[in-house]
């Protein structure tokens, strides 16, 4: 596990910086016989985190490049290893022959992830705060990217650990009561026991709620754009993606396939998705379209009907909305307000469980935009609440933490359940253990050391 490792760090194609990185022992002995500085000092005996400036060679000695680079000594380092980061022009062939010279001074090729992966194994990184790594790099709108970030700082992790504290506490005090039954404690109080499991109880709770809104924040919430041609689906999601920064994710091999972005609305990412519509239709490509539509209402967290209101709504534009307002909660933009002979219709309400706001709006001129922007985040805001709480870094992004957190609510339940029912504290032993190893699986902990040692610490056990 502990050998040399070496990996270009930039992504691939032309750019002004490359950087390669090196962890393992043997990093700064290995990065010297590439690099050789221009001062008197040597790279591997240069002081920590100091650029030099020098020359980068072949294994040959041929030059390669000038550029820049540093050392870092274990155990400060990003991965806790001995490290070291080469700079050179941004040049494909000039990384590449530079990477080839580090493996020929003794390190072999990183798998993806080594580096972050040795940081956690070295205790650098919680489980966490290594998906936030990964998170910081994928994040594709702004709050995607603070999450990250703010997770990445160990927002996530403390408050894990507040949690992993308190079960540890509850775990230590029935361990002690246990284990060490003539010793001088406290006398064990079910009520005091039962709050402190409730208490953990919600904390819990509140931690997994943040799981859908948290996931949606690096997924997006998708909403599917649909209604007849010439409404203006494309020209509204043109204009959107004009009224901020959109990434387009997709770009249609036919007018009839569906497109995507990304783009942030009022504090929310959003994928928006713009249908061929859904027509029935001989034409298989149309009828390929039509599926891949009903596809996309299916899945969207939302959905947004757009109508030309310059013409009077039809049976078909009735239908769709109908069986938009089936599906999901519903926005239904009145387009092309810009144009004379415009009337904002009142249409019969199909019977539905799900929430209908009406907007008027011109894609082309962009009034109405606003309102547009309101009404998605707030029905954004409704479907994935933060359950009043500050949010930069501590939310659950993906399924491997709502599932650990899941696990660890399930357990806390079953003790207080069991707690309740009056069984003794030994049963309720195995799952407040469950909840504390789901819980050191999330962010890559140990569960017994902690509740020994949290046992002397407390009651000052056999002393
Ligand atoms: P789609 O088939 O629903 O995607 O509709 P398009 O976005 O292609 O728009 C159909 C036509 O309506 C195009 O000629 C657009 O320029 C026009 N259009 C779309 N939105 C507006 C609008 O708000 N005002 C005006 N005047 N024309 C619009």
């Amino acid at each position: 596990m502990s050998d040399l490792i070496a990996a270009i760090a930039t992504p691939p194609g032309p750019g002004g910086v490359g950087i390669l990185r090196l962890s393992g022992p043997g990093a700064h002995r290995a990065a010297g016989q590439v690099f050789r500085p221009q001062g008197p000092l040597p790279l591997d005996r240069a002081p920590d985190r100091q650029l030099l400036y020098g020359t980068l060679h072949d294994p040959a000695g041929n030059l390669l490049d000038t550029g820049l680079a540093f050392i870092s000594r274990a155990p400060h380092s990003y991965t806790g290893e001995d490290t070291a980061e080469l700079q050179c022009h941004g040049a494909p062939v000039v990384l590449s022959l530079v990477l080839d010279a580090l493996y020929a001074a003794g390190a072999r090729p990183a798998r993806p992830g080594e580096f972050t992966q040795r940081a956690f194994l070295n205790g650098k990184l919680d489980l966490t705060q290594a998906e936030a790594v990964i998170d910081l790099i994928d994040a594709e709108t702004p709050s995607a990217a603070r999450q990250a970030a703010g997770q990445l700082a160990g927002a996530l992790s403390r408050r894990i650990d507040g949690i992993y504290q308190g079960l540890t506490d509850i775990m230590a005090h029935f361990c002690a009561v246990l284990d060490y039954p003539d010793e001088d404690i406290d006398p064990f109080r079910t009520q005091q026991l039962q709050e402190d499991l409730t208490a953990q109880r919600e904390a819990l709770a509140a931690l997994l709620a943040t799981g859908r809104r948290g996931q949606r924040l690096t997924k997006g919430v998708s909403c599917a754009l649909i209604g007849r041609p010439n409404a203006g689906k494309s020209s509204l999601l043109n204009a959107l993606a004009g009224y901020d920064r959109a990434i387009v994710t997709h770009i249609p091999g036919t007018t009839r396939d569906t497109i995507e972005v990304t783009v942030e609305l009022g504090g929310f990412p959003f994928r928006l998705v713009d249908t061929a519509g859904l027509r029935e239709s001989d034409d298989p490509i149309e009828q390929l379209g039509a599926q891949r539509s009903r596809q996309a209402m299916d899945q969207a967290d939302l959905l947004l009907v757009v109508w030309d209101g310059t013409r009077p709504p039809t049976g078909e534009d009735q239908d769709l909305l109908a069986q938009a307002l089936a599906r999901a909660d519903t926005i239904l933009a009145v387009n092309k307000a810009d144009l004379p002979g415009y009337t904002l219709s009142t249409l019969t309400r199909p019977d539905a469980p799900h929430t209908l706001t009406t907007v008027a709006l011109s894609a082309k001129t962009g009034q109405g935009l606003d309102r547009l922007e309101a009404a998605l985040s707030a029905l954004a805001e409704a479907a994935f609440p933060l359950t009043g709480q500050a949010a930069a870094g501590q939310l659950l992004t993906n399924q491997r933490q709502t599932d650990a957190v899941g696990r660890a609510l399930a357990a806390v339940d079953r003790a207080g359940q069991a707690l309740a029912a009056g069984v003794t504290p030994d049963a309720l032993l195995t799952d407040v253990e469950e909840a504390l190893a789901a819980l050191g699986e999330l962010t890559g902990r140990t569960v017994r050391e902690d509740i020994t040692q949290r046992i002397f610490e407390r009651f000052c056990v056999g002393k």
